[in-house]
């Protein structure tokens, strides 16, 4: 799970393109109701537990100051808390794919990060994911200089690609990255789980959940999970916003499908999906 709320996403803060400069710009204009995640977060928490399933929660450590014990009950229930950046500033520019800021200002802000969600949770952090996935192996070095075991941000596909990195030789199965790459090294302290693809005699649809979920539907979602999970463990993602009831703000140019399509749809989606995966008996090979 991803959690951020609705003005964490790049065309409302902290991108190049965004509506604010940061999510301290935002609250210092913004004098509306923001909280549109506390009630979606809480009907992820009963899916899960109705399955029966532990996740991994990467949230955004501003969320800790602005919504008062939301980390603590994700932390309750028995999932992981993982991070999903300081403010889900973008790290790397999305059109130029060149770094935003120094591998120094990255480990300070992520480091804070991480203290902020141990804090709240109890747990150590161990997990980090890139907002909007945009990924470098100069964030991963870093990543494992400031004491993180892993990394989820990685998408091979056919569709788009966030980084400038070569993918070469990644799939959808945890690898180690070499030293300043994406691409699969040797063994060392940080390892990456990359996300589910549908591979279609070598073209491979995103199938990790997210917004193709909303673009691919639930079908195509689960032929991908599963022919993923034939190699070995993968990555099934999405936000407790995207199954938000309710309209956000219409604040921001380039605002993502989300804005138009209803929540209640891809929480059905969702349901189908961890239905299919409990009821299908998968012979990992990886
Ligand atoms: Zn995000």
């Amino acid at each position: 799970m991803d959690v951020e709320d609705w003005y964490h996403i790049p065309s409302v803060c902290s991108s190049p393109f965004s509506e604010y400069r940061d999510v301290d710009e935002f609250f210092e204009n913004w004098d509306s109701r923001y909280d549109y995640l506390s009630e979606p977060t809480q009907r992820v928490l009963d899916l899960l537990e109705r399955f029966d399933v532990k996740a991994t929660f990467f949230v955004v450590a501003d969320i800790v100051e602005n919504y008062p014990g939301l980390v603590e009950s994700i932390a309750e229930k028995g999932h992981e808390i993982a991070c999903h950046g300081l403010h889900h500033q973008c790290k790397i520019d999305p059109k130029t794919k060149e770094p935003l800021i120094t591998p120094e200002q990255f480990e300070k802000q992520t480091l804070k990060a991480k203290k902020i969600l141990e804090k709240a949770s109890g747990q150590e952090v161990k997990g980090y994911r890139a907002p909007n996935a945009l990924i470098g192996g100069w964030m991963l070095d870093c990543l494992e200089n400031i004491g993180f075991e892993y990394d989820s941000s990685v998408c091979v596909n056919s569709l788009y690609n966030k980084t400038d990195s070569s993918l070469e030789g990644v799939s959808t199965t945890p690898y180690y990255p070499a030293k300043g790459s994406l691409e699969k090294g040797k063994p060392r302290d940080i390892l990456e789980h990359p996300w589910a693809y549908y591979d279609f005699a070598g073209f491979k649809v995103p199938t990790s959940g997210g917004p193709m979920l909303r673009f691919l539907g639930a079908r195509m979602m689960l032929k991908g999970l599963k022919q993923s999970l034939k190699r070995g463990n993968t990555v099934f993602y999405f936000h407790p916003i995207d199954i938000a009831y309710e309209k956000f703000p219409q604040i921001g140019k380039g605002r993502p499908m989300y804005w138009a399509i209803k929540g209640n749809m891809v929480e059905k989606r969702i349901e189908y999906i961890l239905k299919e995966l409990k009821s299908t008996h998968i012979d990992c090979l990886g």
